[in-house]
């Protein structure tokens, strides 16, 4: 996601500055100050005692412990998708030619059949990305636009946003994301922020409707970032490693007012079929993304970056997959064509306690819960397909 990292790296040159750290305990300190003392006891009693061993009794930081596993168990490193798939969820801003060839070459490699380009902006860039994607490779990629919300504080934004978007389909747009900022960052001029569930879009969405146009879009994040940052936090380690992930209170709305601003959105367009991100945030409670699905037939989710969520409940996410076989989408986010085979190794095995291609996102390991060959093809192409009828089906097995 191009404006993403464009945040991450300015973000990572200010890390300590954020306000959070006055506000919350902040581990980078604990860290920093526990590990010199551990280190002094060591090589003190190292030096009295055995000084060739200091080595075997030094304390690992949280950081550095990188245990090994012994456990001895069949594994099935599978470097290729079983079916041809669609990656619902990936993000190339402004492609250029060479890295759309390179791109295809690395598709073929993984069976990656049709690649969704969320970031196709809106305009003269959409028009842009379509060309240099869908002009050059026209069964392999899907462009989606984004709207711009420069002009939100002129009356009339619903509809001027509306009539963009009919414009960038016509220029080859399949569909719409709604990048993270909406509801969280995103503020009217006043200062106010804009609510997820504003009512300023419903001409935006009633568009999206007219034209059956799927909505994939990002609201919230993890619930862990919005929690207070301390040695209880599940996600501590990213947090250390990108504090301005966290969502404090002193600067956000708390996460269940998120939730309930999307489900309302939801529910004011039951004729716009949205996909919510990230298992909507919900992976680590998958009774309630049930239950979610049970009350919005046109809510569905991808899996892009919450493997790991998944892989740590194989018995749950395997049962989950099969109740809602029809619910759940391909996606793997950042592109990096090395990393899908985790995906595939989850869904299309039973591997037990293997690692997880980012530790920053689970510093456990993840476990196969293998899906059906049904389940597996629904996931895999056939949910997009029947989300985004511009797709040639005929390069999928029935
Ligand atoms: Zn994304």
């Amino acid at each position: 996601m191009k404006s993403w990292r464009a945040i991450s790296v300015f973000a990572t040159t200010v890390a300590c500055v954020c306000s959070a750290a006055l506000l919350w305990p902040h581990p980078a300190r604990t860290q920093q100050a526990s590990s010199p003392i551990a280190f002094a006891s060591i090589s003190a009693s190292a030096s009295v005692q055995q000084p060739s061993s200091s080595s075997s009794t030094q304390t690992p930081t949280i950081e550095e412990y990188n245990p090994k596993s012994t456990l001895v168990v069949p594994e099935h490193k599978i470097q290729r998708a079983k079916f041809p798939f669609i990656d619902i969820h990936s993000h190339h801003g402004n492609p250029t030619p060479e890295h759309v060839g390179q791109l295809v070459k690395e598709m073929d490699t993984i069976n990656l059949r049709v690649l969704v380009n969320l970031s196709g902006g809106t305009g003269e860039e959409l028009k842009k990305t379509v060309a240099t994607m869908k002009g050059r490779y026209p069964d392999r990629f899907v462009v989606f636009a984004n709207p711009s919300y420069d002009d939100i504080n002129t009356s009339g934004y619903g509809q001027r946003a509306a009539e963009r978007l009919a414009a960038d389909v016509r220029n080859g747009a399949q569909g719409l994301k709604i990048f993270k900022n909406f509801g969280m960052d995103l503020k009217y001029a006043t200062g106010e922020r804009v609510h997820a569930d504003d009512p300023i879009f419903d001409p935006l969405f009633e568009k999206c409707a007219e034209l059956k146009l799927p909505v994939l879009i990002h609201v919230a994040e993890p619930s862990a970032f919005f929690d207070p940052w301390d040695k209880n936090n599940e996600r501590w380690q990213e947090l250390k490693e990108f504090p301005q992930r966290a969502r404090p209170p002193s600067k956000y709305p708390p996460f269940e007012t998120l939730m309930a601003e999307r489900n309302r959105l939801f529910a004011r367009h039951p004729k716009v079929n949205f996909i919510a991100a990230h298992l909507a945030f919900h992976g680590n409670d998958l009774e309630r993304l049930g239950k979610l699905f049970d009350t919005l037939p046109n809510m569905y989710v991808d899996i892009a970056a919450v493997l790991a969520e998944l892989g740590r409940q194989p018995y749950s996410a395997h049962d989950f997959l099969v109740k809602y076989q029809d619910r759940v989408l391909m996606g793997k986010d950042i592109y990096e064509v090395n990393e899908y085979k985790w995906y595939f190794r989850a869904l299309e095995t039973r591997d037990e306690y293997f690692e997880y291609y980012r530790r920053r996102h689970a510093f456990w390991r993840i476990y196969g819960f293998q899906v059906p060959d049904e389940v597996l093809k629904k996931i895999y192409y056939k949910n997009a397909l029947k989300l985004l009828p511009g797709i040639d089906a005929k390069a999928f097995p029935n």
